[in-house]
């Protein structure tokens, strides 16, 4: 065997835990982080070189050569290929996945790592010298564009005065020789630049609690709504561009909050790339892209920029970090808040995680000094914090679970020209159909749930599984005619506001209301011209957006979470509670905020209303450190779904044996299992789901388990019956 046939060891797609090796291509080795096609059964995929032969294993003789090298030069970097088998190690995912989950998806599928060109153009030096006052006079549009170019460097077609026929007024331009073109890589956007407010001397001890210099750390900014985060996150930034560093700025959901990328682009003078899930292929490709070669030194994304390559990286920035979008829910399970800490480590640069109502997992971090911890307690300006009141609706009369108490208030604050906000966290009309003589309730055919009645009562849709049906005529099971929808969805709050405030502009905000392009967007402008008076809606309103003259904000209904089998339940609630608060009286007015609930004496409701997020959340850690939940102790979820019904418990049923023959004799392994047991939601889409939770001390623990654990699972033959998967820090357990 000559050098050149080293086995090389590829990450292919699929189910395998470690790389697979290969005989190299006839052309020559492939670097690290570089893709290549790989002969897989009787396929070929695109694959990623780890670089390293495992040494160990098959016979060279008996591996097949790569069939093709896509990239010459490595377009995973090495920084990025650590970071990714990290990843793949610590959630116990396939590292073929993980690096493929990691691309945009035209990389993943094989296309050339090439930006696509723009052209572009310049004055010439004759060019330069005319007179385009007298051009004016006989070609006016010639003129404009002349002036238009008449500034440093190059010019893309797009940043020209529009108007019909550019096309024809350059190539004339080209052929007097005044401009000349050139084609070059797509550039990301050009922000403005302009200055913004002086800080105040709060957010500035802020900016200056963060270091500046290299070295990791990470801080915790946690801040009332309306503290100025987002000022303090422009001055960091911007003090890392001007030294020559990129930045990673994170965010839940860009389409919600259109404001901070605008905020962003307003007053940062540098390149920035925006990255999220509205974009076309081509458009992330080649942002991820410029992000990649440096052209790009601010990325604004979502939670898979998590995976940008940035040479020159030097902050990251997690806004919302308590934001469960962060998490992937299915496939690749990381968390991306996580891993932006983690890059931040290895990157050995400073990690901002910014919040209202920081995690308890990212508090606990703080409280326990492993985090700066910086706070601000005030609002910027004249603002003060919102009056937050409970509303016992016991007994009181409902008027589609709005209570008179609470309309009366909202009159109020319309007629004094306020605008007033209703918050229900669910879309629809009402959650159930049900029936007045029995009890029985509509429920999906493929789930345990019951189905949500949409369009004022006239459609059934399952929020599960997507299903959809016109509402039966009478009970499926006593024939009654009298069914009747119970419970109450944003669109039922809307109808009965519109028939109690005729008179007054409303909106409903939600998923289904907002699902045409760019209906958000107008919605948002509309409340902040007044044109809007009255707004429901579901989270989908809580978070981020500022609307200086919304004046009371009513929680119709905070119970869902309080008594929840999940235990996070309450953190979510709190959380979605005080965000939605924040709205309110952020500017001229006062804000005031009314929580109906039935269970006014809930120590911990009660907690939130009267001190705050912060003093709650403290007090919930407290009880997780008694149940030994996260953060203390680590979790992993073992979850398995089939049509088969009894086949999830019976794959369950073995890998939790196999995990008594590891524990037993080595008894120091503290890990306990909870389950198997049927999910909270037995039924999905028309598969049985069940679930086998882990819990250990510490993680090191939990995954010195699973590292033993998972070969034994991955070879038991009751696995092959069913899908399942394993989400490590598992956010949702249902
Ligand atoms: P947060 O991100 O904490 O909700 P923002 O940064 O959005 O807070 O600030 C809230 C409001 O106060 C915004 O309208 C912002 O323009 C304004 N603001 C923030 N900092 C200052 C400042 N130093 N001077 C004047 N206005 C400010
Ligand atoms: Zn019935
Ligand atoms: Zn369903």
């Amino acid at each position: 065997m000559t050098a050149d046939e080293t086995p090389v060891r590829v990450f292919v797609p699929g189910p395998f835990r470690q790389g697979l090796d290969y005989l190299p291509h006839a052309a020559g080795p492939a670097p690290a982080g570089a893709r290549v096609e790989a002969p897989l059964g009787r396929r070929k995929v695109v694959a990623i070189v780890d670089g390293t032969s495992s040494g160990a294993g098959i016979a060279p003789d008996r591996l097949r050569p790569l069939t093709r090298i896509i990239d010459t030069e490595p377009l995973i970097p090495e920084a990025m290929m650590n970071l990714l088998r990290w990843a793949s190690g610590y959630y116990h995912h396939p590292a073929g996945d993980v690096c493929l989950t990691a691309l945009p998806a035209l990389l993943r599928q094989g296309h050339p790592a090439a930006r696509r060109v723009e052209r572009v153009w310049r004055l010439t030096p004759t060019g330069a010298q005319l007179d385009t006052d007298a051009l004016m006079q006989r070609a006016s549009r010639q003129a404009r564009i002349l002036r238009a170019l008449d500034r440093p460097g190059w010019t893309a077609q797009g940043e020209m005065p529009a108007g019909d026929g550019l096309a024809g007024v350059l190539a004339r331009l080209l052929e007097h020789g005044w401009v000349e073109a050139r084609d070059r890589p797509r550039m990301p956007r050009i922000g403005r630049g302009a200055d913004g407010p002086a800080l105040t001397e709060a957010q500035r001890e802020a900016v200056a609690a963060v270091p500046g210099g290299a070295g990791f750390s990470a801080t915790l900014l946690e801040g009332v709504t309306g503290s100025g985060k987002t000022e303090i996150y422009l001055a960091l930034a911007r003090r890392a561009v001007e030294s020559g560093r990129q930045v990673l700025v994170l965010v839940p959901e860009i389409g919600l909050t259109p404001q901070l990328v605008d905020r962003f682009f307003e007053r940062l003078s540098v390149s920035i790339a925006v990255l999220h899930s509205g974009l076309t292929d081509a458009e992330r490709l080649d942002g991820w892209l410029a992000a990649r070669a440096g052209d790009a030194r601010v990325i604004l994304g979502t939670r898979s920029a998590i995976f940008t390559p940035m040479p020159d990286l030097g902050l990251i920035i997690v806004d919302e970090e308590h934001d469960g979008s962060f998490k992937q829910q299915d496939g690749f399970r990381y968390s991306a808040r996580d891993l932006a800490v983690r890059r931040a480590q290895q990157a050995g640069v400073p990690i901002l995680l910014g919040t209202a109502t920081p995690s308890l997992e990212t508090l606990n971090n703080a409280l326990q000094g492993r985090y700066h911890h910086v706070r601000l307690s005030q609002r910027v300006g004249r603002a003060g914090q919102p009056v937050v009141r409970l509303l016992d609706v016991r007994s009181r009369p409902l008027r589609e679970g709005l209570s008179r108490p609470l309309l009366e208030q909202a009159a109020q604050h319309l007629e004094q020209g306020g605008q007033v906000l209703m918050f229900l966290n669910r879309r629809g009309f009402a959650p159930a159909l049900l029936c007045h003589d029995c009890g029985w309730q509509m429920p999906c055919r493929h789930c345990d749930s019951a189905m949500t009645l949409h369009a004022g009562g006239q459609r059934l849709c399952c929020h599960h599984c997507g299903a959809q049906r016109p509402p039966p005529a009478q009970c499926e099971r006593c024939g009654s005619r009298s069914l009747i929808a119970l419970g109450e969805g944003t669109e039922r709050i809307a109808a009965a506001l519109r028939s109690e405030f005729p008179d007054v502009p409303m909106a409903r905000f939600d998923r289904d209301s907002t699902a045409r392009k760019g209906a958000l967007a107008q919605l948002l402008t509309q409340v902040r011209s007044k044109a809007l008076r009255l707004l429901v809606g579901t989270q989908m309103i809580a978070k981020g957006h500022d609307f200086p003259d919304l004046s009371l904000v009513g929680v119709v209904n905070a119970d869902g979470g309080l008594f929840s089998t999940d235990f996070r339940a309450i953190e979510r609630m709190a959380q979605l509670v005080t965000q939605v608060a924040g709205r309110a009286g952020r500017d001229r007015r006062r804000g005031e905020v009314i929580i109906q609930t039935h269970h006014p004496g809930h120590p911990l409701l009660q907690l939130l209303v009267s001190e705050g997020y912060g003093r709650f959340a403290r007090a919930l850690l407290e009880e997780r450190k008694q149940a030994g939940l996260p953060p203390f102790g680590s979790l992993a979820l073992l979850q398995a779904e089939a049509r088969q019904p009894r086949a999830p418990d019976a794959f369950l049923q073995a890998a939790s044996t196999a995990a008594d023959r590891l524990l037993v004799p080595q008894g120091r392994l503290r890990v306990e299992l909870w389950g198997p047991a049927p999910a909270p939601l037995e039924r999905r889409a028309g598969r049985t789901r069940a679930h086998l939770l882990l819990r250990a001390d510490s993680r090191s623990e939990l995954q010195r388990f699973l590292r033993a654990w998972l070969p034994e699972v991955d070879g038991l033959s009751e696995g092959r019956r069913v899908r399942w998967a394993l989400d490590v820090d598992p956010q949702d357990l249902t």
